[in-house]
């Protein structure tokens, strides 16, 4: 074969079809039989990842190789056959997790949630807290100071006011970003404010997906015009905590995992043990009670 490869980026699945930008444009293409039959256990292609593509004509891409894929967000989905590993997103640069500090009123252990999933993943966390028209910001701050000696980029955002739009927008430049966070904090909003009609066009998608049936699941990432892509998955909570055991939990707590060294017993749980490093460091105000609360509730299971 002498034709040329083109390398391209996974943009669009759908039933079988790839969308793939590529240096001279857009193109539709399927799968190579050979890459099909590697095993069957999971998604073998999805947006995010990196592929080389034939017949760089009008629409007939054909997808010959699919880079490796250094990172990613996926899920378990029980099927008649076995587990099936669903991949959300291939390679994202970072996971934006969208809360409001009003209406809804966060919910800060969910939040917990997300950044644990992101720590598992290797997937940098950028926390967008949005509406903060509604609130002081003094009191805004308050509601998010659990965060505020974490290492996690943080940014406060209005799309009614516009705040913090501007850079919220640089952050997305040149990434690969996936949107998440519960409905109603403003997450399309925040897509419109950044740029018109991006919300809307990521609605359209995310409702095909939640009617659809596992096998017709839609994704897109949508270009920014500066830019980089975005996704928007609602609902990462479905991805649920399924593949972390509980005693490795403590080391997706950046602030628990620079102390567990110290606990006097190597299994410690840091719920009740003598000599625990954790439970020392909350009473002494190093770690948030309230970030303490989320470990335990997610180790034994409390919710
Ligand atoms: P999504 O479900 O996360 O995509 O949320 P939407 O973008 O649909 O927004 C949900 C509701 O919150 C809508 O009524 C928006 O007008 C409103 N909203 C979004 N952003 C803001 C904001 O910054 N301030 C205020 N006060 N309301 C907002
Ligand atoms: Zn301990």
């Amino acid at each position: 074969m002498t034709e040329a490869l083109l390398r391209g980026l996974v943009i669009r699945s759908q039933s079988g079809f790839y969308t793939v930008s590529t240096q001279t444009g857009i193109i539709t293409c399927k799968l190579r039989g050979r890459l099909k039959r590697q095993r069957r256990s999971g998604d073998i292609l999805a947006v995010g990842d990196r592929v080389l593509v034939s017949g760089s004509g009008v629409n007939e891409g054909m997808i010959e190789e699919i880079e490796p894929r250094l990172k990613m967000f996926s899920r378990l989905s029980p099927q008649p056959q076995g587990e099936y590993q669903q991949i959300l997103i291939a390679n994202p640069d970072q996971v934006v997790l969208v809360f409001s500090c009003a209406e809804p009123s966060p919910h800060l252990n969910m939040l917990d949630r997300f950044l644990v999933i992101a720590e598992k993943a290797e997937i940098p966390p950028l926390i967008v807290v949005n509406k903060v028209d509604l609130l002081t910001f003094e009191v805004v701050q308050d509601l998010f100071s659990p965060y505020k000696t974490l290492d996690y980029p943080l940014i406060y955002t209005s799309s009614r006011t516009r705040r913090g739009i501007d850079e919220l927008r640089d952050r997305l430049e040149n990434k690969i970003s996936m949107f998440t966070g519960p409905s109603g904090v403003g997450k399309s909003s925040l897509l419109n404010a950044i740029q018109p009609g991006l919300g809307l066009a990521a609605r359209e998608v995310s409702t095909i997906t939640s009617k659809g049936k596992h096998t017709t699941v839609v994704r897109e990432l949508f270009s920014l015009l500066g830019g980089g892509w975005v996704a928007d998955t609602p609902g990462l909570k479905a991805l649920a905590l399924w593949d972390i055991e509980a005693e490795e939990l403590d080391a997706y707590f950046p602030e628990l995992r620079l102390l567990v060294d110290q606990c006097q017993f190597n299994d410690c749980t840091h719920h009740h043990e003598p000599g625990c490093a954790i439970i020392k460091a909350v009473e002494v105000g190093e770690i948030h009670p309230a970030r303490y609360a989320s470990y335990l509730r997610i180790r034994f299971n409390e919710d």
